[in-house]
């Protein structure tokens, strides 16, 4: 059974839903009036060490950071803060496309309706099933489901996508199965977020693309994603239907970074100010070049390789305790860099055209992947990088989502389970999963973890590792 405890399913606080919390006016008010002051900017990298996160101002002031000084001084905190509140620990997951059929006509992206140059399908529940046995053959036990927004109508709408769940669910190798299913599919009704969170999906994340509303009207040009504000309020009616861990992202490339960032922070804001907690991870996609989009070929606001750099950075040190995931649209070196300075979950092996795991990967995915490695490489490059990949799902599956996280993040509790839980699941795919070389690799780096641990922390991991080398799985804490 897919979910083993879950003590919470109440229904979120009800609230009007207003974007008035959007403030651009505000965002370009405290953009003008940041500058690259030093002085300010130690202070500033000083009390993000204090992992409290910073407010809309200090953040933008960090925005402002050119010097390479300066900017060195921003990567060293960023990984201060990573590694107080994430130690080396990586989560891995994997992205499951299960249809690129979509009415919406976003400029940027491959499965756009007027791409008349693609193959269209939306995978059937015995395909979908093939696609997850093949991912859990690799190893994986945590994936994100992506559709295109249009459900066909012979498969009953928005109920094809609960079926797909519960598809992805029932999948039971002998080697294991998937343990926490994340869904990233277009804006619904509180009603149907309900259905979502029944379905037991960990998190709900959605991208708002861009903040600014001018450049969103001239980029989606046709369907139901045309409405900015349903799409921003999104995340508030997956709250109110009570779905306490939810995702938020940027396209980077639409419009200029500095205003997103700080509109990100808003919309963090006003989440937390709501439903008492903001948002669980934040996603960063970078503008890749896809088929049929010629926009993406040459994005208007372009993010260069350092700003990406900076941005993830000063992301980490604005929400310390929010989950920052990397893609493989990135390269690996990029993503190698990014990991010192704050991602903390990582794709890998990943295809974006349905179908791909099992029929190959297509050239029309949703957009160019800059990272092909398989998930067994990107381990072993982790393990030699002395990081810890974790398959870990214990929070979700033990209802330590939202509030209850945070109450064990902010004083630094979460890693007392954290980390005991990623080296045990991490051995148990160095076990089930992993080449010899591999698994020496990660045997290496699960005994250097055992080192840095704390006494308690290393004793709980111990008693669990002895449970994985005895033969017993999913064990967790
Ligand atoms: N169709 C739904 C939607 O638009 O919300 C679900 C997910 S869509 C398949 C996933 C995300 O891919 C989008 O939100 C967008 O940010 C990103 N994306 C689209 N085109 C892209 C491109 N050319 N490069 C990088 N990311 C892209
Ligand atoms: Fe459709 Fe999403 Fe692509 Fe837009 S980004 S065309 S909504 S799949």
């Amino acid at each position: 059974m897919h979910i083993v405890q879950r003590k919470k399913h109440e229904v979120g606080i009800m609230t009007e839903n207003t974007t008035d919390w959007l403030d651009a006016a505000a965002v370009q008010t405290v953009l003008q009036n940041a500058t690259e002051d030093a002085g300010r900017i130690r202070e500033l990298l000083a009390k993000a060490r204090e992992l409290k996160g910073l407010s809309l101002e200090e953040v933008a002031v960090l925005s402002r950071v050119e010097s390479p000084e300066l900017v060195q001084e921003l990567f060293d905190a960023a990984r201060y803060v990573k590694e107080e509140i994430y130690g080396r620990r990586m989560v891995l997951f994997a992205p499951l496309y299960i249809s690129n059929i979509c009415a919406n006509d976003c400029v940027y992206c491959a499965f756009r309706s007027t791409n008349k140059n693609i193959s269209r399908s939306a995978l059937g529940m015995e395909q979908i099933q093939r696609e997850t046995s093949e991912l859990v053959e690799q190893g994986h036990k945590r994936l994100l489901l992506v559709a295109g927004e249009s459900y066909p109508a012979s498969r009953g709408g928005f109920q094809y996508v609960l079926d797909a769940i519960a598809a992805v669910y029932q999948v039971t190798e002998k080697r294991g199965n998937i343990r926490r299913l994340n869904v990233n599919v277009a804006p619904l009704e509180v009603e149907q977020y309900r259905q979502l969170l029944e379905a037991g999906i960990g998190t709900y994340q959605i991208f708002q693309e861009t903040y600014h509303r001018e450049t969103y009207a001239a980029v989606h040009l046709s369907g139901k994603k045309r409405d900015f504000d349903y799409r921003v309020s999104a995340l508030d009616r997956a709250m109110q239907a009570g779905i306490e861990d939810v995702g938020m992202g940027v396209l980077f490339g639409l419009h200029d970074w500095r205003f997103e960032l700080l509109s990100l922070m808003q919309h963090i804001g006003h989440l937390e100010q709501t439903f008492g907690v903001g948002c669980h991870t934040i996603s960063v996609p970078r503008m890749e070049p896809a088929q049929g989009a010629p926009m993406s070929e040459q994005p208007p606001a372009a993010v260069s390789d350092d700003e990406f750099r900076k941005i993830v950075a000063i992301l980490r040190v604005a929400v310390p305790y929010t989950g920052i995931i990397m893609s493989t649209r990135e390269s690996a070196q990029m993503r190698r860099d990014t990991y010192a300075l704050g991602v903390s979950q990582v794709s890998a092996g990943s295809r974006t055209n349905p179908g791909g795991y099992t029929e190959g990967e297509a050239a029309t995915g949703q957009f160019q992947l800059g990272d092909h490695r398989s998930l067994e490489e990107v381990v072993q490059e982790l393990s030699n990088l002395a990081y810890l990949p974790s398959f870990c799902t214990a929070c979700y599956r033990l209802g330590r989502t939202g509030q209850d996280f945070m109450d064990l993040a902010k004083p630094g509790l979460i890693r007392q389970k954290c980390d005991p839980n990623a080296v045990t699941t991490f051995q148990e795919y160095l076990i089930d999963f992993a080449s010899s070389s591999t698994r020496a690799a990660g045997e290496q780096a699960i005994a250097c973890e055992l080192q840095r641990m704390d006494p308690k922390a290393c004793r709980a991991s111990e008693k669990m590792l002895n449970k994985i080398l005895a033969g017993k799985r999913d064990v967790y804490c």
